[in-house]
């Protein structure tokens, strides 16, 4: 490596903290957890060509990688702490380490959240972030406290809505034509996704249940349902949508709301009475939610038209998740 390992992390990694009690440069990084609190932990690995093209912008690489840990934080209704930063490195390219530094600390900035260790190696590019977070003991959302009754819900852009990173990615490969305008409208969704980390705190006492969408809505709805022991009825034609993926075929506009990917929203159940707080919380974060069903006693997920009726035909796609 041109820069020495010690050089680099000294060069693009190191900054003096704020809150943590040691950061960077030691054997271990110290925080100082508030009283009453609980740690929330958890990981996330990115992987060239798997989790993002080669041809990604560094800094827009240092966004994703530490939007996707502080959804998980968002979804268990934390708040942002500190991080760790893995990187395995294929060479020391200086104009890609500033970019994705300079991506990384803008968003973590954003939150208030600082880096405070990690390794760093040479191999194929590599990306895993830990991040830590607090939320007061016994007030996390997870995923196993949806019941039946419950509304569901899903957060997505104020003037948009969940599927367009999928759109943006399909668009990218080709299997689907967009015009120019349109593609730069959905591609922030595929490569700068919002973690939603303000509306999952807003949401503590509110919602029952929350999960972030990463997988896509279908499949994450099943690990909420299956850890909450209930089923759900989804009213596909209430889920929001942007006005480009609104243009686009129906059986594409299925495709990349139930099984999309990298949608990094919250979905979450909250009872039927809690719905005026649950749009209050969402204005007050400047996020828009928009209740997409209900949970039912009945095991397993039943997807609706408007009218209430069984979905015609299955979209594309989802017979991987049904049953
Ligand atoms: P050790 O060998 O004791 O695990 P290292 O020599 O790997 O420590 O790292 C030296 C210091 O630099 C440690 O404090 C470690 O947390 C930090 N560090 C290493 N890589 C990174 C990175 N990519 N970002 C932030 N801190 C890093
Ligand atoms: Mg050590």
């Amino acid at each position: 490596m041109a820069l020495g390992e010690f050089d680099l992390i000294a060069k693009f990694f190191t900054r003096p903290v704020r809150r943590a009690v040691l950061g960077v440069g030691d054997d271990c990084a110290l925080l100082q957890p508030t009283p009453g609190q609980h740690l929330a932990v958890s990981s996330d690995m990115l992987v060239e060509g798997r989790h993002f093209l080669s041809t990604v912008a560094p800094d827009r690489l240092g966004h994703k990688a530490l939007a996707v840990n502080l959804s998980d934080l968002a979804a268990c209704g934390a708040a942002p702490l500190a991080f760790t930063l893995a990187l395995a490195l294929p060479r020391v390219d200086e104009a890609f380490l500033a970019g994705f530094a300079g991506g990384l600390f803008a968003l973590a900035d954003a939150h208030g959240v600082e880096l405070v260790g990690g390794d760093t190696t040479a191999g194929p590019l590599n990306i895993c972030i830990t991040v830590f977070g607090e939320v007061p003991a016994g007030q996390a959302l997870r995923r196993d406290g949806a019941r039946p009754g419950d509304a569901l819900w899903v957060s997505h852009p104020v003037d948009g809505g969940i599927g367009d990173a999928r759109l943006a990615l399909e668009a990218f490969r080709g299997s689907l034509a967009l015009e120019g305008a349109d593609f730069q409208k959905v591609r922030p969704a595929m490569e700068l996704p919002q973690p939603r980390v303000a509306l999952g705190q807003a949401l503590r006492g509110i919602a029952s249940s929350a999960i972030d969408l990463s997988d896509g809505l279908v499949g994450d709805l099943g690990h909420v349902l299956k850890r909450s022991g209930v089923g759900a009825r989804l009213q596909v034609d209430a889920l929001p949508i942007s006005a480009v993926l609104a243009r686009q075929p129906l059986a594409w506009q299925r495709e990349c709301t139930l099984a999309g990917g990298d949608d990094y929203e919250l979905l979450f159940s909250a009872p039927a009475v809690a719905a005026e707080a649950v749009r209050a919380a969402a204005r007050q974060c400047g996020v828009g939610v928009s209740c997409i069903g209900e949970i039912e006693a009945l095991p397993g997920l039943r997807l609706v038209d408007a009218q209430g009726q069984p979905l015609a035909s299955a979209p594309r796609g989802f017979d991987h998740f049904s049953g």
